[in-house]
């Protein structure tokens, strides 16, 4: 049974281990010469993990435009501004020391052969000090005063509170992929609508962003994305209950995929799946790619497992599909430095409200961007 309550003190501490909060580790083991004290808590699920990492390398004008699509707030528009200068340094930042390559692929922008959360992931993790302490477990309640926060944590070993000055919430959205390819998310306190009770500022945000065409590897879990020039070479088919099939997606949708007119794209895609029309059918795909294309593109890391694992017949005879959350924004307003309105209080990633429409590929940029941002305002 668990009785004792561990006490820890320190400077900073983290809720999440995902891109966000991972990267907010490494930069500040990087940026404190003098040591300072950082406990990251988290358990080990969350979008990052799920994902592979495409990554939109652009312009910064281009970029801007894009990203601050329907923006109004200032504070947004600085971050946004600060992800469109520094996105490229930042994916360079963290590849440093490794001799990993980003190169354009039918599947999209990406390290090859290492294009999966998880192993990015490992990568931030090598870059973290290891005094750092990085633990296990749930967070469960937070007491909130401004440069002093109480952070109770729950794991299998032992409960813990957790005192800091500073503290960086890194806990994701609303939702998580798992939620909608598995429907067998942990019991998680969300820890938005606990800092939402506790005066934390939050924006109501509806925003969440559906992905029709994710598969999914039964053996490992790991989920993938079809996207990128792939997604052209694919013909989607719904089988209704009685075995009818017939085309899937109307020309209006079609034509999207066709000009990678993705702003379009996936809000008609979000109307279509959500339609009544199609509930209760299973959604199929065939890829005109060959298996030597697959071969060609080394897809010799855990998204390429998916279709490995499936061997080329099956993938001939068509994958499942099935439409899973791409991203959930959590809505914690944050000001230009990721601050909220509680001073010591930051927030990054899918927890805050950066973003009118957040485009794909920049969920892991922006944190990679951002925590340099926290880093810096700690120091
Ligand atoms: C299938 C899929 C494909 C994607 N593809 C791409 C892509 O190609 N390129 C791209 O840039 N982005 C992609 N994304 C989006 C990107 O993965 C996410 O936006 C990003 O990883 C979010 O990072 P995060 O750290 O904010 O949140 P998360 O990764 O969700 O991490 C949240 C962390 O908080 C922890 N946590 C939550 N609640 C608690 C609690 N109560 N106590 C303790 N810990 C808690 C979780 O365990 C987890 O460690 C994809 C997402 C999905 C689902």
């Amino acid at each position: 049974m668990k009785t004792d309550v561990l006490k820890r003190d320190c400077d900073v501490a983290i809720i999440g281990k995902g891109t966000a909060g991972l990267s907010v580790a490494a930069r500040l083991s990087e940026k404190l010469k003098n040591d300072i004290n950082v406990t990251v808590v988290g358990s080990n699920f969350g979008n990052s993990a799920f994902s592979p990492w495409n990554l939109r390398l652009q312009d910064t004008n281009s970029m801007f435009e894009l990203l601050s699509r329907g923006i109004k707030d200032n504070d947004q528009i600085s971050l946004v501004r600060k992800v469109s200068e520094e996105h490229q340094n930042a994916v360079n930042w963290l590849l440093s020391g490794s001799n990993i390559q980003v190169v354009e692929t039918p599947f999209g922008i990406r390290p090859v052969g290492y294009a999966t959360g998880r192993r990015m992931l490992k990568l931030l993790e090598s870059k973290i000090n290891n005094y750092f302490s990085i633990i296990n477990g749930k967070v469960t309640d937070i007491n909130i005063e401004p440069n002093n926060f109480k952070t109770f944590t729950s794991s299998k070993k032992s409960n813990s509170e957790i005192r800091s000055k500073y503290l960086v919430i890194a806990s994701g959205g609303k939702g998580h992929t798992q939620e909608n390819t598995t429907g067998n998310v942990s019991k998680n306190t969300n820890i938005i609508n606990l800092v939402d009770r506790k005066g934390v500022e939050t924006v109501d945000t509806d925003r969440a962003m559906i992905h029709p065409f994710l598969i999914k590897d039964e053996k490992t879990g790991i989920s993938g994305l079809i996207a990128g020039k792939f997604l052209t070479t694919c013909d989607f088919y719904s089988i209704d209950k009685f075995g009818n099939t017939n085309e899937f997606l109307p020309s209006n949708i079609k034509d999207s995929i066709k000009n990678n007119d993705y702003h379009h794209l996936f809000s008609d895609l979000e109307k279509l799946f959500s339609s009544k029309v199609i509930k209760g059918h299973k959604i199929i795909m065939y890829t005109r790619m060959t298996e030597k294309d697959f071969d060609d593109f080394k897809l010799n890391d855990e998204y390429g497992q998916i279709f490995k694992n499936k061997n080329f017949d099956e993938i001939n005879r068509g994958l499942n599909i099935v439409p899973g959350y791409h991203y959930t924004l959590g809505g914690i307003r944050i000001d230009k430095q990721c601050e909220t309105n509680i001073p010591g209080l930051f927030a990054l990633g899918e927890s805050s409200n950066l973003y009118n429409e957040r485009p794909g590929g920049v969920g892991h940029i922006d944190s990679l961007v951002l925590s340099d941002v926290i880093a810096s305002a700690i120091n």
